[in-house]
C-alpha cells in the first residue's frame, strides 16, 4: 500500500498552465491525476479520502470506466481531501513573496510533509498569491503537552519488546461509543479468540474509559501477534490500535488524537526505534471495511508517519 501511496503523491500533479491563469484560490483546487495501471476510481479515491461519485462527477464520467494515462481533476474543495478533518481546524494562507513551503510550515509548527499533504502538493513548488491550507499542528491544536502515554511505559517496562515482529502499525475505530480493554477482551474470547482483545492499544473516549486514555492490552503486554484484521499475515506482523467511537458518524475527541500521535510517535521512535508502515484498516487489500471512519484524519496521520 506505502508503494502505491507514494506513486500517488508523486503523479499528483499541479495544474498545469491553464490552471495557473485561474484566481488563486481556484487554481489551489486545480489538481490533476494521471491515472496509472491498476488504478480504479474506487482505489483513487479511497486514497484521497474522496468518493467515487465526487470523482464521477468532477470528470463528468458516466461509468466506473478509467484508462491508464487518462488525465483526472481530482475535487479538493471543501474538506474532501481531508477526510472528515474538521475544518475549524484549517486555516488559510496567502503565499507572499520569499515564502517557501519550509518557511511557512515552521512557522506555523506544522511540518512540509502535513503542508503538502493539505493542499494535495506534489512538489515544493508554490507561487505568489497562492493560497495555502494550513493544517493545525495536530499535537497542538489538541491543546495539550499532557502526557498520556505513563501506563504504556510502565506496562511496557516490563517486557521485551519484539523489535523485528513489527513491521506495521494499523489504526482503527470499534465503530460502536462505548467499551474499553475489560469489555473488548471478554467480548473478543467470547467469540474464539484465545488470546482474548484482538488490538494491542484502545484509546478511550471518555465513557467506559478515560477521555484519551490509553489501554494496554494482552496481546502488546505478551507481545502476540493481533487480530485487528482479516489478513492472517497481516496479523503476524502488525500493531492494532483502535480508537473507541464510531468514526463514520463522530469525530475522535481531540484528546484521543493526542493519545494516538503520543502513541504512535512513542511507537515509531522509541519502542520500536524505526518507521514502519502506517495504515488505516481499510487501506489493507481486501479488508472490506471504511474502519477507521471517514471522520479519522487519515490523511494528516499519513503525513506524519509515513
Ligand atoms: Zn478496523
Amino acid at each position: 500500500m506505502h508503494s502505491n501511496r507514494r506513486q500517488f503523491t508523486r503523479s499528483v500533479l499541479l495544474a498545469t498552465a491553464g490552471g495557473m491563469l485561474l484566481p488563486p484560490a481556484l487554481w489551489a483546487q486545480a489538481i490533476t491525476y494521471n491515472v496509472k495501471k491498476g488504478d480504479t476510481l474506487g482505489k483513487i479515491a479511497l486514497r484521497l479520502n474522496t468518493s467515487t461519485s465526487e470523482l464521477k462527477r468532477a470528470n463528468n464520467l458516466k461509468s466506473d470506466l478509467i484508462r491508464v494515462g487518462q488525465k483526472l481533476t481530482i475535487p479538493t474543495g471543501g474538506n474532501t481531501n481531508l477526510a472528515g478533518y474538521k475544518p475549524s481546524a484549517m486555516s488559510n494562507y496567502i503565499v507572499v513573496k520569499d515564502d517557501t513551503l519550509g518557511k511557512i510550515a515552521q512557522r506555523h509548527g506544522i511540518s512540509v510533509n502535513e503542508l503538502k499533504a493539505a493542499n494535495n502538493l506534489s512538489r515544493d513548488l508554490i507561487l505568489v498569491g497562492q493560497n495555502l491550507r494550513i493544517p493545525g499542528n495536530v499535537a497542538r491544536q489538541t491543546a495539550s503537552t499532557e502526557d498520556l502515554m505513563a501506563k504504556v511505559r510502565a506496562a511496557t517496562a516490563r517486557i521485551k519488546i519484539q523489535r523485528d515482529k513489527w513491521q506495521r502499525i494499523v489504526v482503527h475505530h470499534s465503530a460502536i461509543k462505548y467499551g474499553n480493554v475489560e469489555k473488548y477482551d471478554a467480548a473478543h474470547r467470547h467469540r474464539g479468540m484465545q488470546n482474548g482483545l484482538a488490538y494491542h492499544f484502545l484509546i478511550g473516549n471518555g465513557i467506559d474509559a478515560d477521555d484519551g486514555e490509553i489501554e494496554v492490552g494482552p496481546r502488546w503486554q505478551k507481545q502476540q501477534a493481533g487480530g485487528h484484521v482479516k489478513n492472517h499475515l497481516i496479523n503476524q506482523t502488525a500493531i492494532g490500535i483502535c480508537l473507541i467511537g464510531n468514526f463514520e458518524k463522530t469525530h475522535p475527541s481531540k484528546k484521543q488524537l493526542t493519545a494516538f500521535t503520543q502513541l504512535m510517535d512513542w511507537l515509531q521512535g522509541v519502542a520500536l526505534g524505526k518507521k514502519v508502515h502506517f495504515a488505516g484498516h481499510r487501506e489493507l487489500r481486501g479488508e472490506q471495511t471504511v474502519c477507521p471512519g471517514k471522520h479519522f484524519p487519515l490523511a494528516l496521520m499519513h503525513a506524519r508517519y509515513d
